[in-house]
């Protein structure tokens, strides 16, 4: 079953996958309650409900066994002309990767049933999320063996490097499973030293200092102690991943023809981000995830982050 779901996986147009078992996060609950004590998640206040269930597939999926973990490459061929307001390279593509991932786990689930039989999911409650809050991603992720968590807090997969998806399927039958591989950070500060805001320490992101969050998850104003920091980022930060060593090495364009990027994102100037109409915004962007962040955010990022 183990090397039937890998392939199939493969197949469908995954970049890898890699299965662990469903057990209880011990040593993430505790670092999630320091983390949330301390508010460091900001407003995002979905991050505490569903605590149990966050960390223990089993509460999540009840007869959940084995979590199925899959990633996908978001590299763009192109980016951005210089000195332009800055899109993060995950929101590229014309259609919003949830809807991609989805449909292709959705595949990964029925070819498993075909072969395995039905009872091999909870088919009464939800078990397949792509960046959802109630499922650690990134350790399943780790825990699969597709890569370890670097100190900027982002999966980073040998051979392909961190700009990824992962979705997350999870399976009410028991495999053989991957072993978790070793964190090759070493001695390496690069992603800490880098990110303007200073909102990494200690492997622990603090939300309300991350551009990514102040862009795009907070609905309230850039804080003044922040605005000038944003180095012209105004939806999402790549920063610490573009300087990490493991990018440079393995990052290369994706060839899903799913993820195809919005052609005004590598094409607009400074002038044409600036002066984007909300029916220009609705038709360019209408089915892709920089939607999801809105017209009015996105327009007062630009007004707060660009550089002159
Ligand atoms: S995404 Fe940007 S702001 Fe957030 S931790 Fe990385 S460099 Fe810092
Ligand atoms: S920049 Fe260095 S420390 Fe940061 S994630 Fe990459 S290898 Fe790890």
């Amino acid at each position: 079953m183990h090397t039937f779901i890998k392939k199939t996986a493969l197949s469908l147009g995954f970049d890898a996958c890699g299965i662990a078992r469903a057990e209880e996060l011990t040593d993430d609950k505790a670092y999630l309650v320091k983390w949330l004590d301390e508010g460091q998640n900001g407003d995002m206040h979905y991050l505490a409900r569903n605590f149990e269930k966050r960390t223990d597939p089993r509460s999540l999926v009840p007869g959940c066994q084995s979590v199925i973990v899959v990633l996908m490459n978001y590299n763009p061929e192109k980016t951005q002309v210089p000195n332009v307001p800055k899109i993060a390279r995950y929101a590229y593509s014309e259609v919003d990767y949830h809807a991609v991932l989805k449909s292709k786990l959705n595949e990964l689930e029925a070819a498993i049933k075909h072969e395995f039989g039905e009872h091999c999911f909870n088919n009464t409650d939800q078990h397949l999320f792509v960046d959802s809050a109630p499922v650690l991603e990134r350790r399943w992720a780790q825990r699969a063996g597709l890569g370890w968590i670097g100190k900027h807090t982002q999966l980073i997969a040998p051979g392909i490097g961190s700009y990824c998806f992962i979705g997350v399927l999870m399976l009410n039958a028991e495999v053989e499973y991957d072993k978790p591989l070793t964190d090759r950070c070493g001695s390496c500060t690069r992603c800490m030293v880098a990110c303007p805001t200073a909102a990494l320490e200690n492997r622990s992101l603090d939300a309300r200092k991350c551009i990514s969050y102040l862009t795009i998850e907070s609905k309230k104003d850039i804080p003044v102690e922040f605005q000038n920091k944003l180095s012209g980022c105004v939806l999402g930060c790549d920063i610490c991943a573009e300087v990490c060593p493991w990018n440079k090495k393995w990052a290369v364009p994706n060839k899903h023809k799913e993820l195809k990027p919005v052609e005004e994102i590598t094409q607009w100037t400074k002038e044409e981000w600036e002066q984007l109409t909300e029916a220009e915004f609705k038709k360019v962007f209408g089915q892709s995830a920089i939607k999801r962040a809105g017209y009015a955010k996105l327009m007062k990022n630009i007004s707060t982050g660009s550089i002159d």
